[in-house]
């Protein structure tokens, strides 16, 4: 049986791993995801079309990667059982591999790698917390010598090196 064209252009490796993983090539484009997108409301994002592109070349440069909340209503609501937002990780990871990040995220890495926390509680917010009973949480916060072995992960990874400017 002849392949469908879409499925003979998936070029790269990392598309054929992006394609087995999230059964991306099983979609139908009929638009459930976008119509249910909230960000999509907001912003240029069209989940569908990222789809779509996505199986045909590298999107890694498209701003729009960025604009996903990653609310899995997507993923929840596809009628293929697509793992919509999955793909969207992957494609953003593959991005950051590229050195194609946006600063604000790149931001948020650098409070994960000095403080444990992507978004770190500040004295205002702990004052709040405090204030209508909220316990200190169970991370680097409460625990304040884990975040060398946070910081010590990070290293192992390389995470710190993929993220730097
Ligand atoms: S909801 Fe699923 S099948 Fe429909 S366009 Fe989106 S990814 Fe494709
Ligand atoms: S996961 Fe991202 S793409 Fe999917 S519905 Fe939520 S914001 Fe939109």
């Amino acid at each position: 049986m002849k392949k469908p064209e879409f499925e003979n252009s998936v070029k790269t490796s990392n598309h054929k791993e992006l394609a087995e993983s999230s059964k991306i090539l099983s979609c139908f484009q009929c638009g459930t995801c976008t119509g249910t997108c909230p960000s999509g409301r907001y912003t240029s994002l069209n989940v569908r079309r990222i789809v779509k592109d996505s199986v045909k070349k590298d999107i890694s440069d498209e701003l729009e990667l960025w604009m996903c909340t990653t609310c899995y209503n997507c993923q929840e609501r596809c009628p293929r059982g697509i793992k919509v937002t999955d793909a969207i990780l992957h494609l953003r990871s593959e991005a950051v591999k590229k050195g194609k990040i946006l600063p604000a995220h790149r931001k948020v890495c650098g409070f994960l790698i000095e403080t444990g926390h992507a978004i770190p509680i500040d004295d205002a917010h702990s004052a709040i917390r405090e204030k209508i009973g909220l316990a200190v949480p169970e991370t680097v916060h409460k625990y304040p010598e884990a975040l060398r072995e946070v910081k010590k992960i990070l290293k192992s990874t390389g995470f710190d090196e993929l993220v730097k400017e």
